[in-house]
């Protein structure tokens, strides 16, 4: 969509889609297999055969994105993720059988999975094609018509998917609509049967209350600052090798990423040699180095030298993880050295925002677990949280004592591509889930249907009330 329209020309537009979409699911209730697998595959062309128009689009958007990355979290991510839910849809799609109490036999239960109808989505720029896809991989599988609004931060990629998905798909079953935010905004407030937002969480309540307006049901995708506990017995090489590659990986710009460490006070200087190892071998230099990416604009670069300077300002002391020689030149390409931030305090913004780019805060605590656990129940729960270690008794409390959208133990990152395991955040960093079989699940309605049998005892119950009826209640209650 041209950007400036006036609002009301915006919200015509989009009404006017929505309202062809809608009327497509009328014409179509229930999708049957084919079809959705036929979307599904669809999905896979844009992704597979486009790949590498894709992957430019998005190392435009960003400046420089790592080619590999984008292979890596974007297109090999939604390709697994399809192939996936194209091995398991049918089964997921089979009515559900579920008990029925003693009272109501010989009558039977069964769970059916429909479609909502139109799904909504909206999508963040920093994996801009797993994020948009993603959530439509679910809607598709699950029968409905998508209209998705990627971001206004990736214009490359945001219109090649727009054209693509024009080109594949006929307008009555996915639309992709481009623009601002004032788009977004007004996409927001649409009528949809269910809407997927991806962003931070300051947005993300807008989106909460634009979609309370009409009772549209909301999946909340948001962000956070995310937690990585070195314990007492952690392997610190093997932890911190782990820690530069989530923390670096598109350059820190990861819903995921380990946000802060916090390691034994004693075993910080160990942890911050192995850090600086592990980065100097998977970057041996960083200008013109094709694997690091840059971040995506001036606004969010000045925002990360915004962090760093209150970060000294309040008497932290930054440790670039490059020399000074490798990093030259790096402003002009917008890419952002990796910096350890040592003695940071609650108070610094660097530990109040979302960092989201490779500076990474580290906190010490004197060894003792509930500490580190007191430490990240004073804020806000967050989307993902990494323990290193293996001492089970501070593993279980963990586990235990924290509440976070997922959890990768002894690695950063990877419980987000299991595709048999929910994915999704907790408290401020979102509500609902997807990915794979809870995808299918959160954009279907679960429709329960009693079956009454033919041989039944119900019109016992029916007035006048009488002994009958009180004959039966007792029944009832004996064996209810
Ligand atoms: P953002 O919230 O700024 O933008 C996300 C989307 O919201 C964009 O498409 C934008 O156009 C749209 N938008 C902007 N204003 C809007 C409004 N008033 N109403 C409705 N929509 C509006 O987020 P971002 O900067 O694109 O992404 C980074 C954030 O997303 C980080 O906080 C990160 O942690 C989070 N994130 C979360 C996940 C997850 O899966 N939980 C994944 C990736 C990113």
């Amino acid at each position: 969509m041209e950007m400036n329209l006036a609002p009301e020309v915006i919200a015509q537009t989009l009404e006017a889609t929505l309202k062809r979409l809608r009327a497509a699911c009328r014409t179509q209730p229930h999708p049957d297999l084919q079809q959705r697998l036929d979307w599904l595959s669809r999905l896979e062309k844009i992704t597979v055969q486009h790949g590498a128009e894709i992957n430019q689009a998005i190392s435009k958007d960003f400046g420089h994105r790592s080619a590999h990355e984008t292979e890596l979290a974007d297109l090999s991510l939604i390709a697994s993720s399809i192939k996936h839910t194209r091995r398991h849809l049918a089964g997921w799609m089979k009515p559900r059988r579920a008990a029925t109490a003693l009272q109501y036999l010989p009558a039977k239960n069964r769970l059916l999975s429909q479609p909502l109808g139109v799904v909504g989505i909206i999508s963040p720029w920093n994996y801009p094609h797993q994020l948009a896809l993603g959530p439509a991989i679910a809607a598709f599988a699950a029968g409905n018509r998508v209209m998705l609004k990627p971001s206004e931060l990736t214009p490359h990629y945001s219109a090649l998917l727009a054209k693509l998905v024009a080109d594949y798909f006929s307008e009555d079953e996915m639309v992709v609509i481009t623009g601002g935010a004032d788009v977004a905004k007004a996409f927001s407030e649409l009528r949809f049967d269910h809407l997927v937002f991806t962003g931070s969480t300051a947005v993300g309540r807008h989106v909460a209350v634009a979609a309370a307006k009409n009772l549209t049901p909301v999946t909340l995708e948001l962000g956070g600052k995310s937690p990585a506990i070195v314990d007492v017995s952690a392997n610190i090489k093997t932890a911190a090798a782990s820690l530069a590659f989530g923390k670096l990986l598109n350059a820190g710009q990861t819903c995921v990423a380990p946000d802060y460490v916090l390691v034994p006070a004693d075993k910080r200087d160990e942890l911050v040699a192995a850090l600086v190892a592990a980065t100097g071998k998977m970057y041996p230099v960083l200008e013109d180095n094709p694997d690091y990416t840059a971040i995506i604009n001036d606004h969010h670069y000045q925002r990360l030298q915004g962090l760093l300077n209150d970060a000294i300002e309040q008497g932290a002391q930054l440790l670039p993880l490059t020399s000074t020689a490798q990093s030259a030149g790096m402003t002009a390409a917008r890419k952002q050295a990796p910096v350890l931030v040592l003695n940071p305090t609650p108070d610094m913004r660097i530990m109040q925002e979302e960092i989201f780019g490779p500076l990474l805060p580290i906190v010490t605590y004197q060894g003792n677990v509930k500490e580190a656990i007191e430490f990240i129940n004073n804020r806000e729960r967050p989307l993902a949280l990494y323990w290193y270690g293996t001492d089970n008794g501070n593993h279980d409390l963990v586990l235990q004592q924290t509440v976070s959208g997922g959890v990768t133990i002894n690695d950063c990152l990877w419980h987000l591509s299991q595709e048999s395991q929910p994915f999704g955040g907790v408290g401020a960093s979102g509500m609902g889930a997807y990915h794979g079989e809870w995808g299918f699940r959160a954009l279907s309605k679960e429709k329960p249907v009693f079956y009454q049998s033919s041989l039944n005892g119900m019109h016992l119950l029916y007035p006048p009330y009488g002994k009958t009826f009180a004959r039966m209640l007792k029944l009832l209650k004996l064996i209810g």
